[in-house]
């Protein structure tokens, strides 16, 4: 029997790959809550394009207290709209010829001027020769010249338009403008809430992290950061924005539009590649259970597609409408969970990670000591004493199939930690027997068992950062 089934006997939720669930319509009740986080949700994402504050308050509430009572620390993620540009309103549809020239302006009067109305003054950033996409990449068209106010563009082939539908500019440089005033008053109001991570849409590049840890500080709003990567930019600069983020969500629905949708496949193992590197878990999004939307079942390729995310690493495959807005979204994180399990316990291959440490960082080393004695022992478990949570993520990033038990003093670390791969977090007080006494705990609930073999990590100074040195092996009586 693998050790990950002795522990699986006991508990609810060992698989290593986590899911995030989008909260929405479908989900808009306590029982439908607690019923995905019982299905297997370990983070719930509120997607600030849609909804509410009143609604979204109502609903943090009951997830936290469908959490607690279900001992399972969740993680909730605040996924701010960004820079979403979309068409302004007009009546019907535009039929388009390719060759065809358009023209847009802000919040134009389209029957009077015969300009497409946009939601945003696009003339400001935009520049000649650049590409301008719509409805989902549907229409393509390049920009011949921006004039006092006015884009216009030779559309590169036939389509239609309609009122509201997105655009995207994949070579338009932002220049760090990409929080917008809707994402700084959501924020205010997310510093208000019990909320994990930001997640930031259209990241261009580090800075534009830095500028939002700026502004989360102004705001005394202490939560981590997600870089959503679906930009050209963002492909082009990788490594420094995984470096400076605290978690990297592979956004596959905008990326497949600004970049060519053959290239994302291989930039989500970059990603997850760079992910491990860094210890930054990383979030695999966007129609991996497409169909389940309005089906009970999924199709042959989306269940390889959440198969394929665990074989090569992901700390978490995400769901979008299949439960915001779909019509069985209890039944897709329960195909979710069953595609992660099977997966986990049948992988022909293990997820190999170069050993790499060229800094000689301390923490590094005790994780890759923890690592190395846990498999040589065969341990079932490792538990881990973790302040920042920095120490679980250095050990969970070597994607070892033995759990990973991680003891927080914090309870927000606790939850941003129930989203990283192989981890389930406990909260207890800093003390220097910690570890110890979760895992007397863990034997008494008869969560482990005589015979057990226990790695640990922890430090001499509990609740200090940075300061574990300490490794022990035990074997339960
Ligand atoms: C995406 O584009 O894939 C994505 C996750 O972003 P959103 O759902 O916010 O459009």
């Amino acid at each position: 029997m693998s050790v990950q089934s002795v522990i699986k006997r006991e508990s609810v939720d060992t698989k290593r790959t986590k899911i995030i669930a989008t909260i929405g319509p479908s989900v808009n009740s306590y029982e439908a809550i607690e019923k995905l986080i019982a299905a297997g949700v370990n983070g719930l994402r509120f997607n600030f394009s849609h909804g509410d504050n009143k609604e979204r308050t109502q609903q943090i509430a009951w997830i936290r207290k469908a959490a607690q009572l279900a001992n399972k620390p969740v993680a909730i993620i605040q996924d701010l709209q960004g820079p979403k540009i979309r068409l302004g309103d007009f009546a019907g549809m535009i039929t388009i010829n390719k060759g065809q020239s358009l023209s847009f302006a802000y919040e134009a009067d389209y029957e009077n001027t015969g300009h497409i109305p946009t939601q945003y003054d696009l003339s400001k950033k935009i520049r000649r020769g650049e590409s301008l996409y719509l409805y989902d990449g549907k229409l393509r068209t390049t920009v011949t010249s921006v004039r006092e106010g006015v884009v216009f563009v030779t559309a590169e082939n036939d389509g239609v338009l309609l009122r509201r539908k997105g655009i995207n500019l994949p070579d338009t440089d932002f220049g760090g403008d990409i929080i917008t005033a809707k994402d700084r008053a959501d924020l205010v109001y997310g510093s208000s809430q019990d909320i994990d991570y930001v997640a930031l849409s259209f990241v261009q590049k580090a800075e534009d992290i830095q500028l939002l840890r700026r502004l989360l500080k102004s705001l005394n709003y202490d939560v981590k950061v997600i870089a959503k990567i679906e930009t050209k930019a963002a492909v082009n600069n990788l490594e420094t924005i995984v470096r400076e983020a605290d978690g990297v969500m592979i956004a596959r629905g905008d990326l497949a539009v600004e970049t060519p949708a053959e290239s994302v496949p291989i930039v989500q193992r970059e990603i997850i590649g760079l992910g491990r590197r860094y210890s930054v878990p990383t979030i695999v999004a966007t129609q991996m259970l497409a169909s389940m939307t309005n089906e009970p079942e999924p199709t042959r390729a989306e269940v390889s597609d959440v198969a394929t995310a665990v074989i090569i690493g992901a700390d978490c495959v995400m769901l979008s409408e299949e439960t915001a807005a779909g019509q069985y979204p209890i039944e897709a994180v329960t195909t979710m969970q069953r595609i992660i399990t099977y997966t986990e316990e049948h992988m022909p291959l293990s997820v190999s990670f170069p050993v790499e440490n060229p800094d000689h960082s301390r923490q590094a080393a005790i994780s890759q000591a923890v690592i190395k004695l846990a498999e040589e022992v065969q341990a079932t478990a490792i538990v881990a004493e973790t302040k920042s949570g920095a120490t679980a993520l250095q050990i969970a990033s070597h994607r070892t199939t033995i759990p990973l038990i991680s003891v927080a003093s914090d309870t927000r670390v606790a939850q941003q930690l129930a989203v990283v791969y192989g981890n389930s977090s406990y909260v207890r007080p800093p003390d220097p027997l910690a570890a110890i006494k979760l895992t007397d705990w863990m034997r008494q609930k008869r969560l482990l068992h005589k015979g057990d073999i226990i790695v640990s990590a922890s430090g001499r100074y509990p609740g200090v950062v940075g300061t574990t040195d300490t490794i022990k092996v035990r074997v339960l009586e």
